[in-house]
């Protein structure tokens, strides 16, 4: 992965290089940054660089032994841990599918990998104690070739009380050797792995970073790519479902939705809820997403600056209306039941029985705030 592959992210690029190029590379770095933010693609490109038989003032040269190695991601000194689910309890196991799945795509999240190996969706990601011991063993041995051994665990949240076993090696890595940590949420790493590496903080992409990108790589017009970038919110990964699934679909099967919760009609409402629910976990996880910020877009528009509104003229058209049914009070209430939805989707739960229960709740705090108004 060169730098100049990854969206955005001056700023940080010029940091990392700068850090290579003064020798200042601490031993055990943790790369944090929300989901399609690229927190995996710059420690890749970081990792290639510190590698790079030749590099540039700017970036890897891209041609070397070394950086054709990293690129193809085979090279003998570049090791990687994810999340594996059972059977599989180390790593090496999936290393195909791995590869295939972060050349793909190097802003895929946690769900999709895990989708990847069980569609259902059904298994919790760990990152087990056997898979700690391997990186362990596999570190204690001297590199092949590179400048740098370099260990990346992608996800370094999935690393429950296993991590402890890694703490000795955190802190103190053998020589030669450059572990990256990849994670989207501090709050959800171990505080005794966080306090052992060097955070480098990566912010979310700015919509128009994932609009240049759209344009760019993905021939998207430029009012298709403006209509994405805002609703994607600085995820590039998120942005990319969304160019997949054409998102007009998203506003019709939302605005539908909000009139069935409303209306109470439990034969129309069991329609959509029996259609949404066949529609696989990735459409639904993804216009779960929607579907929360259309409420915050509506709260928005009623209470806010709606200057700040990130919506479309259609979408603009519907919430001025549905703003009506929302208020101080039901707005957290929504989205909160929004997240846990989420939540509940990507951990297996039953969909029909899942949007049944929502569809009435949100039609409860719907009809809520118009008695109130
Ligand atoms: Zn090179």
């Amino acid at each position: 992965m060169l730098f100049k592959q990854i969206i955005g992210q001056d700023f940080l690029k010029e940091k990392l290089v700068n850090m290579a190029q003064t020798g200042r590379i601490s031993h055990t770095q943790l790369f944090v940054g929300p989901e399609g933010s690229g927190n995996l693609a710059l420690a890749l490109a970081f990792a290639q660089y510190v590698n790079c038989l030749q590099p540039l003032t700017e970036d890897s040269c891209g041609q070397c032994a070394s950086c054709v190695k990293f690129q193809k991601l085979v090279h003998p000194d570049l090791h990687f841990t994810y999340p594996t689910i059972s059977p599989y309890k180390q790593s090496k196991e999936l290393a195909e599918d791995w590869r295939e799945a972060l050349l793909k795509n190097t802003y895929l999240s946690d769900f999709d990998w895990l989708q990847t190996l069980d569609n259902n969706a059904n298994k919790q990601g760990n990152i087990t104690r056997e898979e700690c011991r391997e990186i362990i063993s596999k570190l204690g041995l001297t590199s092949y070739e590179a400048k740098f051994k370099t260990q990346i665990i992608w996800q370094a949240e999935y690393l429950d009380t296993a991590g402890n076993i890694l703490l000795k090696l955190l802190e103190e890595p053998p020589l030669g050797t450059l572990i990256i940590l990849v994670a989207s949420n501090t709050e959800r790493v171990l505080p005794t792995i966080l306090s052992r590496a060097q955070t480098i903080k990566i912010p979310k992409l700015t919509d128009s970073d994932i609009e240049l990108a759209l344009q760019k790589d993905h021939q998207c017009t430029p009012q298709k790519a403006t209509d994405i970038s805002r609703l994607a919110d600085g995820n590039y990964n998120l942005a990319l479902s969304l160019l997949e699934i054409e998102h007009d679909g998203y506003f019709e099967t939302f605005s539908q939705w909000m009139r069935f919760c409303f209306s109470g009609k439990v034969d129309e409402l069991q329609k959509w809820v029996d259609e949404i629910s066949g529609s696989g976990r990735e459409y639904v996880k993804n216009f779960l997403g929607y579907t929360s910020q259309m409420i915050r877009a509506a709260f928005i528009y009623k209470y806010g600056d709606r200057q700040l509104l990130r919506v479309n003229e259609q979408e603009l058209q519907f919430l001025i209306k549905f703003s009506s049914f929302l208020s101080a009070g039901n707005l957290s209430e929504i989205t909160t039941s929004l997240d846990d939805a989420v939540y509940s989707t990507e951990r297996n739960a039953n969909l029909k029985i899942l949007f049944l229960n929502l569809s009435l709740y949100i039609g409860r705090q719907l009809k809520s705030a118009q008695k109130a108004a």
